[in-house]
């Protein structure tokens, strides 16, 4: 069951297995397994098995892409038409979109098929997957520990095998720590590059949907179906696409791959710097130039970030009122205590803090000493990304701090949780993309490389992380839960 895209495509047009029996295989999968995960919130056998009748004849009449028939899943955060989009909160957990994201349409029509939505940390907002409504999610390498958030349950669905590559999002980090946390790949888009229509808002500023699968191949193939311009969306890009997955047997020789020095500094475990040193080395030996680089304003990106989101966040959740969406208190006394309750009672405790935290930054009076100056920063973080890439192809860097933490070892915390988010929040402020990949281990638990690339360069990113995983096996080992082994 470690099979990639490609070879799974390859199955089925051989005859080997059909899109239906695959399927029922990763439902099998899932009912054995999820118990102990909590990966999924909502399963579609139904509608899954039926879009793989559809992709078996599909695939038979020679009419089928490479995704035809594989089974994936969604982060529960993008619209899906006739399956519950709950976001992980009680606010939503009967909410039924009347249309599905356009990333959903697309995928859909790639014939690949929905086993069912991922849970994810309430509205998006945490870096544990603690802070569901449905319950935490555990990573597969180790039970006690998080899988990352707050795309958790996509990563540790994809690491344990419950499906084959998944849908995230990433507005300061959710596809790249998971993905770091869980050991697989996962790719943040430059904002702009995937559709944001029907992808529930948290902070659509610096919002952005991605992939997450075992190898950057599998990414490269997910990301194909995704991206591209939707007129639907404002802020959707018309750059042009590239085909992604073709491109990545490309050597990377004279590739310079910049290495920040305020990323690697004192402040990193040692024991993450050897690490991801020696994955620094592997590409060198591939050709690529190591470029020691500086990155200044790395120190404003949590700040910035910590009084940004949580503004773009207090405006984003004011639509769940109890009037028009979602939760409604009983038997309300007024229309103030319909607003108060109905918002009280539904939204977890680190949603009401962030709407707290916005709904201050931006009153007048604080606005400019807070956001005023927050927007600031993140101008400066941007101007300090295109310096770097006048010198440099793209840039290394940790994508986390240290492995995998404990269950409720930062939950009564909320700053030291927002620590955690150090090495990505920049890239969303600056609208990069970013990739996360598979880099070694610290002890059991996965730790990840973060590449960032300029503007629209999603492909270096996928071509580096395919050469690199030609040469190293770190995205192929899988969690004991499931192979019976050890890493
Ligand atoms: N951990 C960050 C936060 O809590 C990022 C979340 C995300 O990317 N959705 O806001």
């Amino acid at each position: 069951m470690t099979a990639s895209i490609r070879s799974l495509a390859a199955d089925l047009r051989q005859g080997k297995t059909s899109a239906v029996e695959l399927t029922q295989e990763y439902l099998q999968r899932i009912a054995q397994f999820d118990d102990q995960l909590n990966s999924y919130i909502t399963l579609a056998p139904d509608r899954a098995l039926t879009q793989a009748q559809a992709a078996d004849e599909r695939i038979a009449n020679g009419d089928a892409s490479l995704l035809c028939g594989i089974p994936i899943a969604h982060k529960d955060l993008f619209c899906t038409r006739n399956l519950a989009t709950t976001c992980a909160s009680k606010m939503l957990a009967n909410f039924v979109s009347p249309y599905n994201a356009t990333v959903v349409e697309r995928i859909d029509a790639s014939g690949a098929v929905t086993l069912g939505k991922t849970n994810l940390d309430e509205f998006a907002m945490g870096s544990s997957n603690e802070n569901s409504f449905f319950g935490v999610v555990k990573n597969p390498w180790d039970l006690n520990c998080v899988p990352g958030g707050s795309s958790g349950g996509s990563a540790a669905a994809v690491a344990a095998e419950l499906c084959v590559a998944a849908t995230g999002t990433d507005t300061g980090g959710s596809i790249r720590q998971p993905a770091a946390f869980c050991g697989i790949t996962g790719l943040k888009p430059t904002y702009g590059r995937v559709s944001r229509l029907g992808m529930v808002a948290y902070a659509s500023s610096l919002d952005q949907g991605g992939v997450m699968a075992k190898s950057a191949d599998d990414c490269a193939i997910l990301l194909e179906a995704m991206a591209g311009f939707d007129p639907k969306d404002s802020t959707s890009s018309d750059h042009a696409t590239t085909h992604y997955s073709e491109q990545l047997n490309e050597s990377i020789a004279g590739l310079r791959i910049g290495i920040p020095r305020q990323y690697f500094n004192e402040q990193l475990d040692p024991k993450m710097t050897a690490l991801l040193q020696t994955a620094l080395v592997e590409l060198e030996k591939l050709g690529a130039q190591l470029i020691d680089i500086d990155l200044q304003q790395t120190a404003l990106a949590i700040p910035a970030y910590y009084i940004i989101a949580p503004a773009e966040a207090s405006t984003n959740l004011s639509r769940y009122d109890g009037v028009r969406y979602g939760y409604r208190c009983e038997n309300p006394t007024d229309l103030q205590d319909l607003y108060v309750r109905s918002r009280s009672e539904a939204f977890g405790e680190e949603v009401q803090r962030r709407i707290l935290v916005g709904t201050y930054s931006l009153s007048s009076g604080y606005y400019d000493a807070y956001y005023g100056q927050a927007q600031r920063a993140r101008r400066l973080i941007a101007e300090d990304f295109a310096k770097a890439f006048s010198q440099v192809d793209i840039i290394a860097s940790p994508t986390t701090p240290g492995p995998a933490f404990g269950l409720d070892s930062k939950t009564q915390d909320p700053v030291a949780m927002y620590l955690e988010d150090i090495y990505t929040l920049a890239v969303n402020l600056a609208g990069l993309p970013g990739l996360s990949m598979p880099a070694g281990f610290y002890d059991h638990r996965p730790v990840g490389l973060q590449l960032i690339g300029n503007h629209f360069d999603e492909a270096t990113l996928l071509r580096t992380a395919h050469q690199f995983q030609q040469t190293t096996d770190w995205h192929i080992r899988r969690p004991s839960l499931i192979s019976g082994g050890k890493a």
